[in-house]
């Protein structure tokens, strides 16, 4: 597993050849087409015969234009009349013909005359097919796409496919060498599970792409087309597949049986003053369970925030003591590590754990000395930043690490932590929702908990829209809950992807927060102060020395102070609905009943009204996360780059959650009962990941 990325891999079966050929070996298909079609993502024949039509043109003959949907294309049989060479350069060239009912015009710019009097000769029958209008209470066909003598007829498609276009390639180009293409399709064997395809009534692949290409109405090119639905699954299924083999070598790669004993988790639980839900026990027991058994664990464990995954990750950490090793959790920021060594320090010490810290800030002979304790087995749990990363860090027994709040980390990136401690098992902890589909094409590799239930007592928080305008009433309900006790964040918008104009939005509101309810009341924290600076500022909201807290969005993730209930976002409608989920899940962890007030500049867009009128409706995270991803679409909501998520050309992600769970399933079954992929379906398989270029996957079979 040592070749990088882009090494080319070998062994392409050779039935597969004519579609990976040059595109330039296509009919009609030359070096101009060829790069308008390379802006397209059309780069080989293969790239042809997924681009499926986007629409289609009825091209039904019928007896007149007259009662035709205009503006609209018509075919016609007509009588040639008169031609009308245009009086001036330039101007249109027009010939008179005769339909059924009526005459009506075919009209031409920059025609050749000689050509037009060969193709429609005056007197003679022709049927012709274009798009017609009225002009001047005349209908007009301008540049028929279709003119042939009345005989051959027959050459017109009822129904023409129409393909995504650009600028530059005509339909006529692309339908040449989409034919071409599907000239070259190879007989290859199915790789779908026998009884599945005939359930759902699907045809073959091949079957499959021509009816595809060669629709017959309207309704053929919707995505519940058996041929469609047949295609998007295969491409689904190469995706899971990927996933399954990722999954399968991970599993395959030696892990240790790390057995807990329970009696530091016992002495963490006595010291708790509050129960775990049935959620975390459950999550705990999935992960114990996990990492008794010898082989890598490579397990999601998702949660809303607030739904307390500190303590599933701290029990998860101690399974790892317990069994005479060590533990680490990873979170992506300094502040949140932070967080996390505050939040688990106290519990970690009443069981007798040594808990230490490792991020960036480390220097010198303190690093030293904590890298040496590390190597001697003297800290059993290191929590810390991506520096825990670094090679010179070295553990004397690790057994399991957490990667917290990671979506942001996609397949390939799992796949390296998983290669790095040789046999550590790994929990990736995730606080953002996704929706089902999503969650399946991102995580299919990995075994998944869920925290779907909150500690109970939680209030709800009460979410209100505000107009800026009404900034001074906010600012005195503010100084009366101050006064009572509260405390609160406030959130300043993001001005601009500019770190520079953030700052200054937030130094100003701090400035006028502080003028208006008093010194020391108020402090600031941002991305670009000085750690010490950052820290302090956390610390003295923690403790209550301050009231408010103003923020850029460096307090997003994680942070938790119990006693703030009442969270300000400024400018609510720039951000996104992720992020107002998280940021308003800050508060609404203590006893008190929270607020939140977003306040909106008018006049909000549509896009702004929806999300935060999404806002004030529910605090259901998965709801929340549906609404972003109808409104933003899977792309955007994970990061395709990111994530490592493939580009699907004709599945679709939000529509088709369910083939997704069938794909999933498929494609572990597939390989739980044949794990090399050797037998006949497995061989189809093969052949399935090398249509779809699935390198990575090549690669896990190939050393596999
Ligand atoms: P998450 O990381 O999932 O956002 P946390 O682990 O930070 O959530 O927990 C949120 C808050 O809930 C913390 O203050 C934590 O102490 C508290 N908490 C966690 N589990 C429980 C429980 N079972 N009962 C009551 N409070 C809990
Ligand atoms: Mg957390």
């Amino acid at each position: 597993m040592s070749e990088t990325p882009k090494a080319p891999v070998k062994g392409r079966p050779e039935a597969l050849f004519p579609l990976f050929a040059d595109i330039e070996t296509l009919p009609g298909v030359g070096p101009k087409s060829a790069k308008l079609m390379a802006a397209l993502h059309i780069e080989k024949p293969v790239d042809l015969v997924f681009t499926l039509p986007a629409s289609g043109i009825d091209r039904r003959k019928r007896a007149s234009v007259l009662g035709a949907d205009l503006p609209g294309v018509v075919t016609v049989e007509v009588t040639i009349g008169q031609h009308w060479a245009p009086a001036r350069r330039g101007g249109a060239y027009r010939v008179t013909v005769e339909d059924a009912e009526t005459s009506f015009q075919i009209v031409f710019f920059r025609a050749h005359d000689e050509y037009l009097r060969r193709m429609l000769p005056t007197g003679e029958r022709r049927i012709v097919s274009g798009k017609v209008e009225i002009f001047d209470g005349v209908p007009q066909m301008v540049h028929p796409d279709h003119m042939l003598p009345a005989e051959d007829a027959g050459d017109i498609p009822d129904f023409e496919p129409v393909y995504p276009l650009t600028a530059g390639l005509t339909q006529g180009v692309i339908r040449k060498a989409v034919a071409g293409a599907l000239a070259r399709l190879p007989e290859i064997a199915e790789w779908i599970d026998p009884g599945q395809k005939t359930r759902e009534g699907w045809p073959d692949w091949a079957d499959a792409l021509q009816a595809a290409h060669a629709p017959q109405s309207m309704g053929d090119l919707g995505a519940a087309h058996p041929a469609r639905v047949r295609l998007a699954y295969d491409e689904l299924m190469a995706h899971q597949l990927t996933l399954a083999l990722a999954r399968s070598a991970f599993k395959r790669a030696k892990g240790r049986a790390t057995i807990g004993s329970g009696t530091l988790q016992r002495r963490v639980m006595d010291a708790l003053p509050y129960k775990p839900t049935n959620a975390q026990t459950h999550a705990i027991s999935e992960i114990a369970a996990d990492m008794a058994r010898e082989i890598k664990m490579n397990r999601l464990l998702q949660g809303d925030v607030g739904s307390g995954k500190t303590l599933v990750a701290l029990n998860a950490l101690l399974i790892a003591v317990e069994a005479g090793g060590q533990g680490v959790m990873m979170a992506p920021t300094e502040i949140l590590a932070r967080q996390h060594l505050e939040g688990l320090r106290p519990l970690a010490e009443s069981a007798g754990v040594v808990l230490e810290i490792l991020t960036g800030r480390d220097k010198g002979p303190e690093r030293r000395a904590k890298l040496a304790a590390l190597k001697a087995g003297d800290i059993q749990i290191l929590v810390g930043t991506h520096a825990v990363f670094q090679k010179d860090v070295e553990f004397g027994d690790l057994r399991l690490a957490i990667v917290d709040e990671q979506h942001r980390f996609g397949v390939r990136q799992r796949l390296e932590l998983g290669r790095k401690g040789a046999s550590v098992d790994v929990l990736v902890m995730t606080a953002t929702p996704i929706p089902r589909s999503l969650s399946l094409a991102q995580y299919g590799d990995m075994d998944i908990s869920v925290l779907d239930e909150k500690p109970p007592g939680r209030k709800p928080i009460a979410t209100a829209l505000v107009n800026i305008a009404r900034m001074d009433e906010v600012v005195e309900k503010l100084r009366h809950a101050i006064a009572e006790g509260r405390q609160a964040y406030w959130v300043c918008p993001l001005v601009e992807e500019s770190e520079v104009s953030d700052l200054s939005s937030a130094e100003e509101r701090f400035r006028r927060l502080r003028a208006a309810l008093g010194e020391g009341v108020v402090g600031l924290v941002h991305g670009q102060m000085p750690p010490e600076e950052k820290d302090a500022a956390m610390r003295a909201f923690q403790r209550r020395e301050i009231s408010v807290l103003v923020a850029t969005t460096v307090i997003e993730v994680g942070v938790d102070v119990p006693n703030a209930s009442i969270m300000v976002i400024e400018r609510a409608e720039s951000f996104g609905l992720a992020q107002l989920h998280q940021l308003r899940g800050r508060v609404g962890r203590g006893e008190a009943a929270s607020t939140c007030l977003l306040m909106y500049q008018a006049p909000l867009s549509e896009g702004g009204e929806r999300r935060l009128a999404t806002m004030r409706d529910t605090e259901d995270g998965f709801r929340i996360a549906e609404v972003d991803l109808e409104m933003r679409g899977a792309g955007d909501v994970i990061g395709t780059a990111q994530s490592g998520l493939p580009r699907f050309r004709i599945a679709d992600l939000e529509g088709q959650a369910a083939l997704m769970a069938i794909a999933q399933s498929d494609a572990r079954k597939l390989l739980s009962d044949d794990p090399d992929l050797t037998s006949p379906r497995g061989q189809a398989a093969r052949v399935l990941l090398w249509l779809m270029e699935r390198d990575q996957a090549i690669r896990l079979i190939s050393v596999g």
